[in-house]
């Protein structure tokens, strides 16, 4: 399994990009988000929202101490840390993939501290310039799963999208009948 961690998490100023990082993991792969040591009902209510409709299995988890859920999770996986000052993806990413035990990967939001590039396996690097959080997290899924995770199929919820070249087209899961959201 594949946990995100989400660290330094301040509710008023963050509730937008940890509700977008949130809503990449889920969608590029991820089976868990953790925030960590704060409690914010609107990511959850976020999370929950996406969920019912969109479906899929994500384990969420807030207000947990991030340090002591990186030191326990060691005991059965291991961490990836993404920072700018970390090694290239690319150069680690065929041995990341290759390890097969359960992997937590750690975001920040603002100054991380020293803790995490020493507890995690693999500081990575998403090129070294500053960027943000929600596009290191993308980029490292889509490398860690070469593209695929943009096919993978989530459980239950109640809408599936039909691709279409202009326009909106969702139906009802487990139905080939369009709803009436035909728009543009
Ligand atoms: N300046 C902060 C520091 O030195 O720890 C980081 C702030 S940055 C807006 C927030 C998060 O985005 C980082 O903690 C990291 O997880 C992620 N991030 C930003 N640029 C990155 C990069 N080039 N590669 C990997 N992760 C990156």
């Amino acid at each position: 399994k594949i946990y995100v961690l989400r660290y330094g998490h301040r509710p008023q100023r963050d509730k937008r990009v940890t509700t977008h990082a949130l809503l990449v993991a889920r969608a590029f792969g991820a089976n868990g988000f953790i925030l960590g040591d704060v409690v914010d009902e609107k990511i959850k209510e976020a999370f929950e929202k996406t969920v019912k409709i969109w479906g899929g299995r994500l384990h969420f988890e807030m207000g947990v101490d991030s340090f002591k859920y990186a030191q326990e999770w060691r005991r059965h996986g291991f961490i990836v840390h993404l920072t700018m000052y970390g090694l290239p993806v690319d150069s680690v990413i065929d041995e990341i993939r290759g390890r097969g035990s359960d992997m937590l990967i750690v975001i920040g939001a603002s100054k991380v501290p020293r803790f995490f590039y020493e507890v995690a396996d693999y500081n990575v690097a998403v090129g070294n310039q500053p960027h943000s959080e929600i596009a290191a997290l993308a980029i490292f899924l889509d490398r860690y799963y070469q593209g695929r995770e943009l096919y993978f199929e989530h459980e239950g919820g109640r809408l599936r999208i039909i691709p279409h070249e202009r326009g909106k087209k969702v139906v009802p899961k487990h139905s080939f009948s369009p709803l009436d959201a035909e728009t543009r």
